[in-house]
């Protein structure tokens, strides 16, 4: 099973996350038997469904990607699937295959030209190789994050990480591991992101194999950030400092997550990778440039923590240590946007 636009199989289509997300809704309201809003949600779940399993609204998508010159974006991460199981054009064209051209890897090309019935074959040929990618990666996938797991805990026992922490691996174990059609993550410009209403770690194939465990190291370590009504992590800060700095706050964020994340993998930092430096010396330098020094625990229990308070005693600690003004703009000239660090969410 794939999840990005392209899952149109009718028998599928209540797995697309925004259709899935609507008969949640409807099943929610069902139960509580909300009559007014039942009919609503109702009606909304049905149009999604439409669009969804709508054959021309996906000729019409495909035939946008090309006019936005974003067709490789997807059909990148196409070819590392396919390039990996290997790509039969007549089985997945349905015989249309006399003109496509396999160095070029435009998988959607003879799209244009194929009827409906070809169109839905095509695409549950495509999901069945994104499910045997999935299969065969499963092991490395539970190999990680089992690593990750041992990872933690060998902070946890050292005293780097609070205790706390071990109650947050429960979490990683309910969390389900999939790759995408690469429509959501490549397009949005990430390899990978972490939903926590649903505990889903989406990946896209081409970002999963081009960053070793670099990428789910990265969202595990999502996993594991304490939760708020006001949001996850170092990004709750922002309820503590001006509206302004609040992109900036959230990068911060995704910093701290790359730098940690990636120190856990490589066992403490080995430097070398452009980005993971920066990281590292932007984490560094809210710890160590401020005067006084802001002590690495208060920031791991900000980040770890779902009290509030925690997020608040950094945020009092940034503001005495630090003029938060030039902390934040001169963070945010560094770290926004740089193509290094926005590769993943
Ligand atoms: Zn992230």
């Amino acid at each position: 099973m794939i999840f990005g636009y392209y899952c149109v199989h009718p028998e599928l289509v209540d797995e697309i996350p925004a259709v899935a997300r609507s008969r949640n809704r409807l099943a929610f309201f069902e139960k509580a038997n909300v009559g007014a809003i039942i009919d609503k949600e109702r009606s909304i779940y049905n149009e999604r469904k439409a669009i969804y399993s709508d054959i021309s609204c996906l000729r019409a998508s495909i035939g946008k990607l090309y006019e936005d010159g974003q067709e490789q974006c997807i059909l990148s991460n196409y070819k590392v699937v396919l390039d990996d199981l290997g790509f039969d054009p007549i089985v997945a064209y349905s015989g249309v295959s006399d003109s496509f051209d396999f160095d070029k890897g435009d998988y959607f090309e003879p799209v244009s030209r194929m009827s409906d019935d070809e169109v839905v074959t095509f695409f549950a040929y495509m999901e069945k190789k994104f499910d045997k990618f999935h299969e065969k990666y499963c092991e490395t996938i539970r190999n990680d994050r089992n690593l990750f797991v041992s990872r933690v805990i060998e902070k946890i026992k050292s005293g780097h990480y609070p205790s706390y922490v071990s109650d947050r691996l429960v979490r990683l174990e309910r969390t389900a591991i999939e790759f995408d059609d690469g429509h959501r993550t490549t397009l949005e410009g990430i390899s990978g992101w972490y939903r926590p209403q649903s505990n889903l770690i989406m990946l896209s194939a081409s970002g999963y194999l081009d960053n070793d465990s670099n990428l789910l190291f990265h969202e595990c370590y999502h996993v594991i950030e304490g939760r708020s009504i006001t949001g996850n992590g170092l990004q709750r800060l922002k309820s503590f400092f001006d509206k302004k700095y609040a992109k900036t706050i959230e990068r911060i964020n995704e910093v701290f997550v790359n730098y940690k994340s990636s120190s856990l993998l490589n066992n403490d930092l080995r430097l070398g990778q452009k980005n993971r430096c920066t990281d590292q010396e932007i984490v560094l330098y809210i710890l160590v440039c401020g005067e006084p020094e802001i002590p690495v625990n208060m920031l791991y229990n900000a980040y770890f923590s779902d009290d509030m308070r925690d997020v608040e005693a950094l945020a009092d600690a940034i503001k005495q240590s630090f003029d938060s003004d030039i902390l934040f703009q001169g963070l945010g000239q560094r770290i926004c946007p740089t193509a290094e660090i926005s590769f993943m969410m």
